[in-house]
């Protein structure tokens, strides 16, 4: 392959799909790899049983010959495509050396203040429903969420105010959901009854980084999506 191109970019999950959010308007060349297909829209995707399908059925090994399945979803998108769409930011104590049952995670070189200007950007491209100040455990943050928190469903607001009685603080997760409470009949999001761990039927998650990959799909221009898994990256050192 003798194509040039500026940047390329492995995988359209959450981490590859964001960049190409951010790079694509910068006129660079860009060249996406991504080894799995669009996800395909169908009943299956609010099928508790048939949904599995969309999940990779690979073993891998822990360092004990342990057997982890980790149940990728390799498509378009990646894990997006089935998350809950519940985005917290980093507590600031996540950044330096914090000691969890299974051994210590090492302090970051970069803290939470570095993050937070990004945390902001990436709640307006996921379009996130929340509400600044509920949460006691939330980091501070520069701006108010870009979308109010969504409603509970009658059943959980029964507890909410229970739990508030009882002197606790429950507060409504930041939610990556395309929902307009005020205007139903024009959400895209219908609050169905699956959605953490199923695909969205309607396309109501917050995926415009998939959204932006689907443009890109079998179009001529500075940005190119090939279908094709990295089995490998070689690199060469000059004199
Ligand atoms: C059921 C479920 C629910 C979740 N719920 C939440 C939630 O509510 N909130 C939250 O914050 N997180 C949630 N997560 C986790 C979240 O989805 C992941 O942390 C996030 O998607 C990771 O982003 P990533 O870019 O690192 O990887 P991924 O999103 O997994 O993307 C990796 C991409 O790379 C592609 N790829 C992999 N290998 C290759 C290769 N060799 N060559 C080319 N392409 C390749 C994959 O197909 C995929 O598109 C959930 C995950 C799952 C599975
Ligand atoms: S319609 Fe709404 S609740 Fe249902 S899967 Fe889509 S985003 Fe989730």
């Amino acid at each position: 392959m003798n194509e040039h191109f500026d940047v390329i970019i492995i995988g359209t999950g959450a981490g590859g799909g964001t960049l190409l959010n951010r790079l694509a308007p910068s006129g660079k060349r860009i060249l996406v790899l991504e080894r799995g297909p669009f996800l395909p829209r169908e009943k299956d995707n609010w099928n508790y049983h048939g949904s599995f399908k969309y999940y990779s059925s690979e073993v891998m090994f822990n360092k004990d010959g342990g057997e982890i399945r980790p149940g990728f979803s390799y498509f378009v998108g990646g894990n997006t495509k089935v998350y809950g769409a519940a985005l917290f930011r980093l507590r600031e104590k996540d950044f330096e050396s914090f000691r969890h049952k299974d051994g210590i995670s090492p302090e970051w070189p970069i803290k939470y203040r570095d993050w937070e200007d990004y945390y902001t950007q990436a709640e307006e491209l996921y379009e996130v429903h929340g509400k600044a100040g509920e949460d006691p455990t939330e980091p501070w943050r520069s701006k108010e969420y870009p979308h109010p928190p969504i409603s509970h469903e009658p059943r959980i607001k029964e507890v909410f105010e229970i739990l508030k009685t009882r002197g606790m603080k429950p507060y409504p997760a930041p939610m990556g959901v395309r929902i307009n409470e005020a205007m139903m009949h024009l959400s895209p999001c219908i609050r169905c009854d699956t959605c953490d761990g199923y695909p969205c039927l309607v396309g109501a998650k917050s995926d415009r980084s998939e959204r932006r990959a689907n443009r890109l799909h079998g179009r001529r221009g500075r940005g190119f999506l090939r279908r094709s898994e990295l089995v490998g990256v070689a690199v060469a050192f000059g004199e």
